[in-house]
């Protein structure tokens, strides 16, 4: 049976999203349209069809783009991601939410749609230049990519790979806070990979730096994209081997071992890579967050 168009949602796990570079010749349909104020998107979360507005085009809203990138199809719709002005308001009963607030009201299919189309969005926005040059760039056919008329360089999509890590000791884990959290919320410790180095031997080195201990058996876990600002967690698993927990003071204020059955701290919100291996590790222990 063919969906209604109220059933079309982009809020629901299980659409297909194919990823498409070249916009199709015409909008006789309606798309998905993830419109972007700065870092914000803007949301339907009170109406049918779904929390990502369906339009014709931002017109419908009364709300002009700066420039607009096209996403692919989710089931078949079309999706755009489009920037408009920093002072632009909501139109009446749609809101812009930050893209963290987005996180914690919005289904992880959706939060998936709203990264890649942020990160695009601010992808065409940071290379309208040669960063070479300085000539304007225009778009290369049939791929996401740019490039400079003048000097030839291309520029991509960037995608910063970070590890993030669940220490296991017995039947505790180590759960740590970075100055900037919320208050009470404690999580794992992570960080980006640098130039040249493997995934595993960053996740030694961040662990070394951030809480002064050794670990032993680093496992891979999973991989989620994460778009503050642009990067790809690639999660693990790693056992305590020696040392004692000593804060970096910078980017870990304070951090513990936790068992699972104690009052565990404030966790990061459901859909993070980082809750995924608290939880698992909370299963494996026999116990549901
Ligand atoms: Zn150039």
């Amino acid at each position: 049976m063919t969906p209604t168009n109220k059933e079309k949602s982009a809020d629901r796990a299980d659409r297909e999203f194919i990823v498409g570079i070249e916009p199709p010749a015409d909008r006789t349909e309606k798309a998905f349209w993830f419109i972007f104020r700065g870092r914000e998107v803007l949301l339907n979360i009170h109406e049918n069809p779904g929390v990502i507005p369906k339009l014709h085009d931002p017109g419908e809203l009364e709300l002009s783009g700066i420039r607009e990138q096209y996403l692919g199809t989710l089931d078949g719709t079309h999706c755009y991601s489009v920037e408009i002005p920093e002072g632009a308001k909501a139109p009446e009963g749609i809101q812009f939410a930050d893209l963290r607030q987005a996180y914690s009201e919005i289904s992880e299919g959706c939060f998936a749609l709203v990264n890649k189309a942020v990160q695009v969005m601010e992808w065409d926005r940071t290379n309208q230049f040669c960063s070479r040059c300085g000539t304007k760039t225009r778009k290369r056919h049939g791929e996401r990519g740019k490039e400079c008329p003048d000097c030839g360089e291309l520029f991509y999509p960037r995608i910063s790979p970070a590890i993030i890590v669940l220490i296991r000791k017995g039947h505790e884990v180590l759960l740590a806070r970075s100055p900037n959290f919320p208050p009470g919320l404690y999580s794992l410790i992570a960080g980006f990979i640098e130039p040249g180095e493997t995934a595993e031997a960053a996740v030694a080195r961040e662990v070394k730096e951030e809480v002064g201990i050794r670990i032993k058996n680093i496992s891979y876990f999973g991989t989620q994209a994460w778009p503050f600002p642009n990067s790809l967690m690639i999660g693990f698993t790693a056992e305590y081997s020696s040392g004692d927990i000593q804060p970096d003071g910078v980017e870990i204020e304070d951090a513990k071992w936790f068992s699972a059955d104690e009052m565990l701290p404030v966790l990061p919100g459901k859909i993070s890579i980082s809750r995924k291996l608290i939880d698992h590790f909370l299963k494996e222990e026999g116990l549901e967050s």
